[in-house]
């Protein structure tokens, strides 16, 4: 599968050394902004000529290293650095962003990966074959499906789920990946990818605002939250807003408005979040009580078994709620996912990676799912690192990172690489 390394009797020693480059991986993404990007931001969505452009400028880096460079059936590019082992320690970020993004979703962790492949690729063979990966389609930005090319490699792609979709231009996925020389039916054989995979590591940008409310750079990912997703339908009677005494009401929207103020509650008691993102009355105007309102609740929580109680407790609250307004509500559920947890001692090297470079580490959960949970749950010893995004944004072209803490980030990734190479062997 891989040439064995001429250097492969030579023993292999962790190297504290940081001969790192981390203000060439701050330059290389400030190029790819230049490359791929315009005034309104990063416009690499999948499965575009911006987004080949990329992969094509990375092949350029990538072709002056030691690494076997490939694509893969799903559109993934990898690049392999050979180990004295056949087994694997994968690091993996997405080259492709949303329309108008930002310069650091994603490719950070490419380019914080090809620095660390260059330092070692410039040291004796590591005891692992090491393994970057820019997955293909992580944001599902032109198709509206996530995750494409790591849940083909972890074997959860099923291609009929996603045949029918098309982009706003009526373009359907399997002819934009055809354009790209991906097989739609063939996609899940990436899966092979995964085959002596030992462990997984991604950096990314945390895209929320709790590292910079901490004051630290960087954090240990704890795992993805599991998400309850409903639509809630409440049922009053529509009357006139001038005649209706107060007592006589029957408002839909009233009972919606305090479900979503005791949902919040719930999440808060809990550890949780809460989001009521959208609620539509009827008959909508200002003249009359709404007789229907419809609202969707997103919970969140990374304990299933929490995050179960949460949905429980929002089930009581709003049908003791929908009593006490005289209305009706039903639920119907738009989606759920499980939780995914790290890799608990992979988990406690990024954090002692962390610590290393920036003398303090905070533990948290991720709100966004990443390509990290698909390969967690094919079974592979999984964590992430975090790095401080500035006011919390992301998918804006405001997202922004300082410098410095892209710097520390690499020398944190390399730190966990150096480490989870030392685990696993
Ligand atoms: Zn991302």
């Amino acid at each position: 599968m891989f040439p064995s390394s001429s250097r492969s009797q030579l023993c292999y020693v962790p190297q504290m050394d940081n001969g790192l480059d981390t203000r060439r991986t701050v330059d290389e993404l400030r190029e790819l902004q230049t490359l791929t990007g315009d005034a309104s931001g990063a416009q690499r969505l999948c499965w575009t000529d911006t987004w080949l452009q990329a992969r094509e400028w990375l092949a350029t880096k990538l072709a002056r290293l030691p690494v076997l460079a490939e694509i893969d059936p799903a559109g993934n590019q990898w690049a392999t650095l050979p180990g004295r082992s056949p087994r694997t320690l994968l690091i993996g970020g997405h080259l492709d962003s949303v329309a108008d993004g930002g310069w650091l979703d994603g490719c950070l962790n490419v380019l914080a990966g090809l620095e660390v492949l260059r330092h070692l690729g410039a040291q004796s063979a590591p005891p692992l074959t090491v393994r970057l990966v820019s997955w293909a389609d992580e944001e599902g930005a032109r198709f509206g499906r996530s995750l494409f090319g790591s849940s083909a490699a972890a074997g959860h792609l099923q291609p009929d789920e996603v045949r029918g979709l098309r982009d706003a231009g009526g373009v359907a996925l399997a002819d934009a990946l055809a354009a790209c020389n991906v097989d739609l039916d063939r996609a899940g054989d990436a899966r092979q990818q995964l085959a002596n995979a030992a462990a997984y590591l991604e950096l990314h940008i945390e895209q929320g605002p709790v590292l910079e409310r901490l004051g630290l750079p960087l954090g240990a990912v704890l795992g993805t939250y599991a998400v309850e997703r409903h639509l809630l339908r409440f049922t009053g009677e529509s009357a006139h807003a001038g005649s209706t005494p107060m007592d006589a009401r029957r408002d839909a929207f009233a009972a919606a408005a305090r479900v979503a103020l005791e949902a919040r509650e719930i999440a808060i008691r809990a550890g949780g979040v809460s989001t009521v993102g959208r609620a539509v009355t009827h008959p909508g105007i200002v003249t009359a009580i709404p007789g229907r309102c419809e609202i969707t609740l997103d919970q969140r929580h990374l304990d299933g078994g929490t995050l179960a109680g949460m949905l429980a407790q929002a089930r009581e609250a709003a049908d003791s709620i929908a009593r006490d307004e005289k209305v009706t509500v039903e639920w119907e559920r738009i989606w759920r996912i499980d939780p995914v947890h790290f890799h608990p001692e992979l988990i406690d090297l990024c954090e002692q990676a962390v610590i290393e470079v920036a003398g303090r580490c905070h533990r948290l959960p991720s709100g966004p799912l990443h390509d990290a949970a698909e390969v967690a749950r094919a079974g592979i010893p999984t964590a992430m690192i975090f790095v401080q995004s500035l006011r919390g944004l992301s998918h804006t072209r405001d997202e922004d990172t300082r410098p410095e803490h892209i710097e520390l980030a690499v020398r944190a990734l390399d730190g966990a690489v150096r480490r989870t190479l030392a685990w696993a062997s």
